[in-house]
């Protein structure tokens, strides 16, 4: 789980503990819940809507789109006394202390399970664009037979078209490998 939190990290969360504490969760409450930077400047906003303590509506814009819908908030008593508010995940529906931003707002893991298939289909983006050009080569061997310069200069190619085949595709399989170990971190594996 430790892994998985290392590359969903730069994802801005919110938790609710915050939003009960700045009085948010308060019936008919509205404001802008603001993230800044190191030098207090605003980087992004989202428009928090209480319509009731248990539902806050969630309102932005992400890629130019908009977004609008309830996050549901469990209270749950506490030993010391009191409420801890709770978020239910709104694409898995657990119970989570914080919400990290996606284009939706979502547990850990749900923006890790995301965060993993666009990794993956990153990786095998570059992965088949390194195969086409491999086949321009003749070559029937991947990166993880041989590195790119090992592939023969078909004779019919002038060297310059040929080297610059070869270093797009050790660009092409740069990613595509950073991609596999990102992935592998993903699961806990280290190489
Ligand atoms: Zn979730």
């Amino acid at each position: 789980m430790q892994k998985q939190k290392d590359a969903v990290e730069g994802y801005r969360s919110i938790a609710a503990s915050s939003l009960k504490r700045s009085g948010v969760l308060t019936r008919g409450y509205s404001c802008d819940w603001q993230w800044t930077n190191r030098n207090g400047e605003r980087v992004a906003a989202i428009s928090l809507h209480c319509i009731d303590p248990s539902n806050v509506q969630f309102s932005y814009n992400c890629d130019g789109k908009p977004y609008d819908y309830t996050v549901q908030i469990e209270w749950l008593p506490c030993h010391m006394g009191g409420e801890r508010a709770m978020f239910l995940c709104p694409v898995c529906n657990k119970r989570c202390a914080k919400l990290l931003a996606s284009s939706v707002f979502a547990c850990r893991a749900c923006v890790g399970v995301n965060y993993a298939s666009q990794q993956r289909a990153k990786r095998d983006a570059a992965n088949d664009q390194a195969w086409k050009l491999r086949r321009k080569l003749a070559c029937d061997f991947g990166a993880l037979d041989a590195p790119a310069h090992y592939i023969p200069k078909p004779k019919w190619m002038r060297w310059p078209t040929y080297h610059k085949i070869v270093s797009r595709i050790e660009e092409y399989d740069q990613r595509s490998l950073e991609g596999m170990v990102q992935q592998l971190k993903m699961m806990g594996i280290h190489l």
